[in-house]
């Protein structure tokens, strides 16, 4: 376990790209048009990652690949888009990275000829050793062709000299550090698989009736499940390695043995859908206690709660509902405008808060209000929304926040801007509310927040979670940054400094 102090993000290569993104993964096995399902899964995970998507068939005897930049919608909706992807076995991808160049050559599926046959992989996370990996590969002659650190586990797996394609990859995933879901393909099937920690979700699921009777599914969140129809068999362990065969064989492998796992608790604060069951619960159900867990710890003087929509609600609902204090919607949300947060300048996050969210001033003029929102981050949307309140005629604002500050940007796949643009990195609290000019401001503290996903409170000596960004308590060795000082030998296409 590391607990490291830092300023830099490690894993920004000459272009300026970064080399970890949040997604979402889907995969199916055994189903008439995998293709078609495999868009419909996506479509529930969009919220994972909004910049490009991607899907990989097989039929058989080839693997076919179709990627584009944007939404699932807009690149898989068409007969044509389909006809090039048939089938019965694919996996998906929808990604989001930030700020920064990005282009198709980072979007996965990745997928290569090995000499074992194919080999596509479909990946949730961050490799926090990539840099290190890649540079040893490199210097051994490897060639690599996007930026991504999931191209780092295909040249481990091509340059294993174990005999067979599972012991391969399990070969290269023992070099690997950080938080992966995988969904790998290849000629005799699919492979699900989760970092030892768990640190990214990943579930399985079968469809039981219809033209993809018998199909078994891999998705990072409930959510896709249900929307193909397929029903919730159980979370792929963390460790785990699920092999699944043409003919529906399912295979469990535990290579890592069974170590004390870290699930990503921002998962259950921000990331993942309110309708997804993740680590046996309702996120709805934990967003909503987080808002009761704040009402006890810091409660508001107030006439009513509004919510900064949507990723407030649920909290703010919970909030409410314990405090006794009235829900309303006093801010309206454009559902035309996409998040703020991946917007490249201060100035253009700024107008697009104020383009997304408006006020209801005819409920909030002369209220006393709490917000609710679950994060603050570089303080953009706070100040935005409480100066918002304020011209609508709030008398007073009283912003509580469903988390604790982040203070640590996160190294396992959530998209976290450099900590020196983290508010609470260079703020106390009352710094931070003078910076969004409420009249008070509060977070959940950490013990709250484990006390809603049903724990005691937080055992700094066993974390049920991975609370990094909080805490800064890292669950792996973080090698690259420790080794971020050395010179790293010049990658494809770098001069050498
Ligand atoms: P900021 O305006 O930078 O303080 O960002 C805070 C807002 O961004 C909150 O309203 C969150 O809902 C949202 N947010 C927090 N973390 C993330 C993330 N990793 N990716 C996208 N949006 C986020």
């Amino acid at each position: 376990m590391a607990s490291t102090d830092f300023g830099l993000h490690p894993f920004i290569d000459a272009d300026g790209d970064k080399l970890r993104e949040e997604c979402g993964v889907f995969g199916v096995i055994g189903a008439r048009d995998a293709a078609a399902v495999t868009a419909l899964g996506l479509h529930a995970l969009q919220h994972r990652g909004q910049e490009a998507a991607g899907i990989t068939s097989f039929d058989g005897t080839e693997f076919f690949t179709r990627r584009g930049m944007g939404h699932v919608a807009e690149n898989f909706s068409t007969g044509e888009a389909m006809a090039e992807l048939p089938g019965e076995m694919a996996a998906g991808h929808v990604r989001y990275s930030t700020t920064g160049g990005s282009g198709l050559r980072n979007v996965q599926p990745l997928y290569a000829d090995l000499a074992s046959g194919g080999f596509a992989i479909a990946h949730n996370g961050n490799i926090s050793n990539a840099m290190h990996l890649r540079a040893d590969l490199v210097r051994k002659g490897a060639i690599f062709q996007s930026t991504s650190d999931t191209e780092v586990i295909i040249h481990l797996v091509a340059t294993s000299r174990y005999p067979t394609m599972l012991d391969r990859f399990v070969d290269a995933l023992r070099l690997v550090e950080g938080a992966y879901s995988l969904i790998v393909m290849t000629n005799d099937g699919m492979v699900a698989c989760r970092d030892p920690l768990g640190i990214r979700p990943l579930v399985m699921g079968r469809i039981d009736e219809g033209d993809c009777k018998g199909a078994t599914v891999f998705a990072s969140e409930t959510v896709a499940l249900d929307i193909v129809g397929a029903d919730f068999v159980r979370e792929v362990e963390p460790g785990e390695l699920i092999e699944v065969d043409f003919d529906g064989s399912v295979r469990s492998h535990r290579p890592f043995g069974t170590p004390a796992s870290r699930p990503c608790i921002f998962e259950h604060v921000y990331f993942s859908r309110p309708d997804s069951i993740s680590g046996g619960r309702s996120v709805y159900s934990v967003r909503k206690e987080i808002g009761a867990q704040l009402a006890i710890e810091s409660p508001a003087d107030a006439d009513i709660v509004i919510p900064v929509p949507d990723s407030g609600v649920p909290a703010a609902i919970g909030y409410a509902q314990e405090s006794g204090v009235p829900f309303e919607l006093g801010i309206i949300r454009s559902h035309y405008v996409g998040r703020t947060f991946i917007q490249p300048s201060d100035g253009q996050r700024t107008t697009s808060v104020a383009r997304k969210h408006n006020a209801n001033r005819a409920l909030v003029e002369g209220k006393r209000i709490v917000l609710i929102d679950d994060s603050i981050v570089r303080g953009t949307t706070s100040l935005k929304i409480v100066q918002m309140m304020r011209e609508a005629g709030a008398t007073e604002v009283h912003m509580r926040i469903a988390s604790p500050p982040t203070m640590h940007s996160c190294f396992y796949g959530v998209d976290t801007p450099e900590r020196s643009k983290l508010l609470a990195a260079r703020m106390d609290v009352e710094a931070m509310r003078e910076f969004i000019q409420a009249d008070s401001l509060a977070f959940v503290s950490i013990d709250g927040l484990y006390r809603a996903v049903g724990e005691d409170g937080r055992k700094s000596k066993c974390p049920k979670y991975c609370d990094a960004c909080f805490t800064g308590d890292y669950p792996t060795r973080l090698t690259d940054l420790s080794e971020r000082e050395t010179p790293q030998l010049p990658l494809l296409g770098e001069k050498a400094a």
